[in-house]
């Protein structure tokens, strides 16, 4: 089969390995999409951030169809429609008993250290399965996972709903995502990014007010937006410290902030910024498996679409197109489609 792999130095190899087999407790997927994320893009600068990976097959938002099962394979069988986890814990300590695979000690991410989804087959255990609808296309099931369900569940952790209002900064596919999911949840969503274009697509999808974050008039013009006070809610989907910061300024007493653009070192102002407005920040990475079921249901319930934030979709043999255009920020999803 093919399978794409991102050895460093920008450059993209699409390489003919067998088709795995499933082993004890595991499943084979044919992969029908997976879609291209920032995060691969350290891959393919050859920085990883995921420690160790970049010698396996990339990808770690698929999705497709149970081809075959393993032996012991209990609750999947061949022809279900499925979105796969990303992280593979150990399945018996703390975090992985309480859903959170990605902060098991031991664990693999899948595209990264061990094999993903930019291939015509997978394999994965059962227990990363995510079943899906028959309503839900591959394209909406793959978006579902990293872009979307990473969104939604910082917005749940910062207890967005219909009175907050919510600032997100980077509207590249995670920060478009997060328009969705902080409109799913009633709050009212100001975002902010230098890129004309992305502004007028976030609006399109429905944010409220969309920001050159080098505007002068910035601070203004939010406090207009949130009833004459700061913002209730802060996303960072860009990881730039400038971005970081500015959430952490324009978020009111009490407020409330998210890091979820990956970023390894920042400036901030601890006194002014948290101690003084009694202001919490977290990090938000992926989601509890257990919240995709919820995930699922307000996609269905709301009729959102998720297919509108593939602007650019790809045969595994324009790879090199495909990853060259993401890095260049010419897309917004970007998706394999098999
Ligand atoms: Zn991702
Ligand atoms: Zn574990």
């Amino acid at each position: 089969m093919k399978a794409v792999f991102l050895p460093g130095d920008r450059r993209v190899e699409i390489r003919a390995v067998e088709v795995p087999k499933p082993g004890p407790g595991e499943v084979l997927i044919a992969v029908k999409a997976s879609c291209i994320c920032r995060s691969d893009l350290s891959l393919y600068y050859g920085n990883a951030v995921i420690s160790g990976g970049g010698q396996c097959i990339t990808g770690h938002e698929p999705a497709g169809v149970v081809a075959e099962t393993g032996p012991g394979v209990k609750a999947f069988r061949t022809g279900d429609r499925v979105a796969v986890y990303l992280g593979i814990g150990c399945g018996v300590c703390e975090y992985c008993r309480m859903g959170n695979f990605h902060l098991c000690a031991t664990w693999r991410c899948i595209g990264f250290t061990a094999n993903g989804g930019n291939a015509e087959y997978i394999v994965v255990p059962e227990r990363n399965c995510l079943r899906i609808p028959d309503s839900m296309s591959f394209v909406a099931a793959a978006i579902s996972t990293d872009a979307f369900g990473t969104l939604y569940s910082a917005c749940r952790k910062l207890r967005v709903d219909g009175s907050a209002f919510v600032g997100i900064w980077g509207l590249g596919p995670m920060g478009s995502a997060g328009v969705l999911a902080a409109k799913a949840l009633g709050g009212r969503v100001v975002v902010f990014d230098p890129i004309h274009d992305r502004r007028d697509f976030a609006t399109k999808l429905g944010a409220d007010l969309a920001l050159d974050p080098g505007a002068a008039d910035v601070r203004e013009r939010v406090e207009a937006f949130a009833g004459g006070q700061g913002l209730d809610c802060a996303i960072d989907c860009s990881g730039s410290g400038a971005a970081q910061n500015m959430a952490l300024d324009l978020i009111r007493p009490l407020g409330r902030v998210a890091f979820i653009g990956e970023s390894r070192e920042t400036t901030i102002r601890p006194s002014e910024q948290l101690i003084r407005k009694q202001a919490t920040l977290i990090g938000s990475w992926y989601f509890n498996i257990a919240e995709y079921d919820e995930i699922v249901r307000v996609l269905t319930e709301q009729k959102i679409d998720l297919e509108q934030l593939a602007t650019h979709r790809f045969g595994l043999d324009e790879a090199e197109t495909a990853f060259r255009l993401f890095d260049e920020r010419k897309t917004e999803k970007a998706v394999f489609v098999l």
